[in-house]
Parts: structure tokens; C-alpha cells; sequence
């Protein structure tokens, strides 16, 4: 990308704000669980081919449920970058009383990855329409099952989603990769997450703050060189 601040294009992403937000609560009326994400899978990748962006579906070679977008910049070439968000949702009873409050009853967005999603595909329409100013490649992988694992119907293996994709190879020629995750306590979410950091992989979290209408969202970064290898 071009260096500085882009006034336009944080105008064009500021103007999806109600088209982001629909979205959302679409995901957050119709939570799935683990790899059962057939409806959001599917509505993630019509939304990214309608922007131009080339999808691999079926993503994962024992469960197969991942989507992949590719964008190529038209800027000349450089890095391919990885973004990352997960789709699943929990077996909580949702208490809200909202107007798009789920309607599966027992399970929940309670974890955000509505949000996550939604994100991600912000920036993927974002990115897409800016693709002239983009260098290199940017690949959007939207990952099943991050809040637990089945057994594989290939092995036997206990795979979560993130795994299952990486086996079929989505980090292949990513040079770097980031994934996020809001959350209400950062602190938490650090302690949640320390004891399964892969330190010797060099990951590093990041947090940041975004304030929007006056709410201030923390969010965690999780930064990733590509030379991780699953098994390692
Ligand atoms: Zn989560």
C-alpha cells in the first residue's frame, strides 16, 4: 500500500459502516457451531465474489468448511499478506433482548466472531476497491472451528479449524499473517491465551484500541512470521 494516511480510503471504509454493521447482526441472528458453518461460509464467499475477489471454498482437508480470498493487487508485485477471522459461535443461550437477537436457540455469538467476520469482510471490500494501490497479494482466510475440535473423519485426529486449514496449506508463500480478536478485557484474553502461544514461533500480540462512536474496542493482534509449520 501507499505510505501515509489515506483520507479516501478510510472515507470509503467509514461509508460501510451500515452495510458492516447488517451484516453482523445477520451472523449474530444465525450463529454455527465449530465446522457446521454452512450458511456464513456461504455468505461470506457470494459477498467476496461479488467484490471481485477470487474464492477457494471447501477449505480443509478433513472437514473442508474454511473460505480463502485472494486478492491480487494491480499495483506491481510485493508481499502476500495474510488477515484472518473465525466464524464459529458457542452453545450459549443468548439473553439479549435485541432485535437481532439469535434465533437458534442454545447458540451464540458470544465470543465476537460475528464481529470478526464482518470486519474482515470490511476490509476485504475495502481492499478490493482500492486493489489499483495495492502491491502484492492479500489473502482473507476465514477459519471454522476455533472454539474447539472434533475428531478428523479422515484419522481420528482431534483437528480445530485453524489446523485444518493449514494442512491444506493456507499459509503456503504468506509472508506475513495477522489475525484479531476483540475483546472486553484485554487482560483475559492475555492470560487466556499465554498458555497456548506458540513462543518459539515468534508470534506477537498486539493490542490496539479503536475508538467508534464513542466506545472504545480493544483488539488484540496476533502477528505471525509464515516460516510457522503445522506440527512443529
Ligand atoms: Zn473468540
Amino acid at each position: 500500500m501507499g505510505a501515509g494516511h489515506d483520507g479516501k480510503m478510510m472515507d470509503f471504509a467509514g461509508e460501510l459502516h451500515e452495510e458492516l454493521s447488517g451484516i453482523r447482526r445477520d451472523l449474530h441472528q444465525h450463529p454455527e457451531l465449530l465446522y457446521d458453518v454452512f450458511r456464513t461460509s456461504k455468505l461470506v464467499t457470494d459477498l467476496l465474489e461479488s467484490w471481485g475477489i477470487e474464492v477457494r471454498r471447501n477449505v480443509g482437508r478433513h472437514f473442508g468448511m474454511g473460505v480463502v480470498g485472494t486478492l491480487h493487487g494491480t499495483a506491481g508485485s510485493g508481499p502476500t499478506l495474510l488477515l484472518r477471522a473465525d466464524m464459529d459461535a458457542l452453545p450459549i443461550r443468548e439473553e439479549n433482548d435485541v432485535s437481532y437477537r439469535s434465533k437458534h436457540e442454545g447458540v451464540m455469538h458470544a465470543c465476537g466472531h460475528d464481529a470478526h467476520t464482518a470486519m474482515l469482510l470490511g476490509a476485504a471490500r475495502t481492499l478490493a476497491h482500492y486493489r489499483h494501490r495495492v502491491r502484492g497479494t492479500i489473502r482473507f482466510v476465514f477459519q471454522p472451528a476455533e472454539e474447539g475440535a472434533l475428531p478428523s473423519p479422515l484419522d481420528g485426529r482431534l483437528l480445530s479449524g485453524g489446523r485444518d486449514m493449514i494442512e491444506d496449506g493456507v499459509l503456503e508463500h504468506a509472508d506475513q499473517c495477522y489475525a484479531h480478536h476483540g475483546c472486553r478485557s484485554c487482560l483475559s484474553v492475555r492470560l487466556a491465551c499465554i498458555p497456548v502461544m506458540p513462543w518459539r514461533h515468534q508470534a506477537i500480540l498486539e493490542y490496539i484500541s479503536m475508538e467508534s462512536r464513542g466506545i472504545t474496542v480493544p483488539l488484540i493482534w496476533l502477528r505471525m512470521p509464515s516460516k510457522w509449520q503445522p506440527g512443529t
